[in-house]
């Protein structure tokens, strides 16, 4: 019998700002990198059709609770970069341990500030050579395996650790009736009859949204209304190629999400959308999957674990992975764990990607709490009332721990940091591919627009 946990029971502590879960300022020549709070941000972006590019203007409202050079990333070269309405601009620099991020190039104070600039869009975005019918697909494909794959890629943006709400006015110029269909997890709205309007919801973080648009018709839709355990109706819809089987996509999500609602609760997202593609793994979304038919169910699974309770940096990362990798192999209970020892959550303060070995190593770090835990319930008890009290927040591996304590009445710090902050043991170097998340080269991201 699953035993019911009163919410009481977690500790509790949600902050909207997060500045707590942002790595440290760290000094750079001249003063201190800082990280910031983004309030808001909003992107026109604006696809030409004629001159066949695709351009951002951004608007950024962030607090800076100390003075420094502010932090944020973006890799594309941003122009007409301005702080308060005063033309500045913005330098690559790179984290104590290597990794590279932008800062601007002046010590601002303390407060309130709107940070603007542009830049152009490369990546995965592709126009055709049509000349009478020029059409365009873009997406904001990311991954979580390599650094510097999130937003970054395309528009300015935050570390992991930040939550705010992301508006995007897109507008297509070069045709007289553009015609796209636009597959995203925000709310969506036509403001003329070539600019779309997408609002996303306050609890993503820069790797929690979805964003694909296409010519329209030119991919496959199926939809269905689905009635959640909790009383509410919620859309489900499935988008793949015309060769694929759109139906099945949408018959397996329809499967998925019952047996992941009765087993953590009601879904935690205003819908759920899935582009289905050719096998090859996917990537999850907060409420949205680009994936195979093979790796539905996992990703579905990150809509709880990933992007519905998210992992502050890539060093907690492994914490979802390990859930989703542990469901996949069948909920195995075991009183060993495979490894004596790992650095898996022990990289760097501002790393951003996961290690690879989080699936191998943590779905047996799992079995191995589901057996330690099994007089209260076991793992997934705990997992449903772990995200009944943190969805749409920002979590740690310190937090799991500790709730992890908290609700079992066990101490696990020796686990912990042996198995996860500790150092690298022989058998716990195994090799990191999953199928679920299988490396893709520049060519399969853009082939899949
Ligand atoms: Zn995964």
């Amino acid at each position: 019998m699953k035993k019911l946990l009163p919410l009481a029971l977690f500790i509790s502590g949600t902050a909207l700002a997060n500045f707590h879960l942002a790595p440290p300022d760290f000094e750079v020549n001249g003063g201190m990198a800082v990280f910031v709070d983004m309030k808001t941000a909003e992107y026109k972006i604006t696809y030409d059709l004629t001159e066949k590019t695709a351009t951002v203007k951004s608007k950024i409202v962030f607090e800076s609770r100390t003075e420094g050079f502010p932090i944020f990333d973006l890799i594309p070269n941003p122009t007409n970069v301005k702080i308060d309405g005063a033309p500045l601009k913005t330098v690559q620099r790179k984290d104590p341990f290597g990794s590279k991020m932008r800062t601007l190039n002046m010590v601002i104070g303390k407060g309130t500030h709107v940070l603007e600039m542009e830049n152009e869009i490369s990546r995965n975005v592709s126009f055709s050579d049509s000349e009478s019918f020029p059409s365009v697909r873009s997406a904001f494909w990311i991954r979580d395996l390599k650094d510097r794959m999130f937003l970054e890629q395309y528009i300015p943006s935050n570390y992991e650790y930040d939550q705010l709400q992301m508006t995007f006015n897109v507008e297509i110029k070069g045709a007289k009736k553009p015609s796209y269909d636009f597959f995203v997890n925000g709310e969506i709205s036509q403001t003329s009859v070539n600019t779309w309007k997408i609002v996303y919801p306050a609890y993503f973080t820069v790797s929690s949204l979805y964003y694909h648009m296409t010519p329209k018709g030119s991919l496959r839709k199926a939809e269905a209304t689905y009635k959640s355990i909790s009383g509410r109706e919620f859309k489900i819809t499935a988008y793949t190629d015309w060769y694929l089987k759109t139906s099945k996509f949408l018959a397996y999500a329809q499967e998925v999400m019952a047996e992941l609602e009765a087993d953590y609760g009601p879904w935690g997202h205003p819908n759920f959308i899935t582009y289905g593609t050719l096998p090859g793994g996917g990537m999850e979304h907060s409420g949205a999957a680009q994936t195979s038919l093979g790796a539905l169910d996992h990703e579905m699974l990150h809509s709880y674990f990933a992007k519905g309770v998210m992992p502050g940096r890539g060093d907690d990362g492994w914490i979802d992975e390990a859930i989703a990798s542990w469901r996949d192999y069948g909920y195995l209970r075991l009183p060993d764990v495979s490894f004596t020892g790992s650095d898996l959550g022990n990289h760097s303060p501002y790393k951003r990607n996961t290690d690879d070995r989080c699936y191998e190593l943590g779905r047996s770090f799992m079995a191995y709490l589901d057996y330690r835990l099994q007089n209260v319930g076991g793992l997934k008890a705990f997992l449903r009332g772990y995200f009944a009290a943190y969805k749409h927040t920002v979590i740690t591996t310190q937090h799991f721990k500790n709730n992890l304590e908290f609700f079992s009445g066990q101490n696990f710090d020796h686990e912990f940091e042996t198995l996860i902050w500790g150092t690298n043991s022989k058998d716990a170097m195994v090799s990191g591919h999953n199928p679920n998340h299988l490396p893709m080269t520049d060519k399969q991201l853009k082939d899949m627009l």
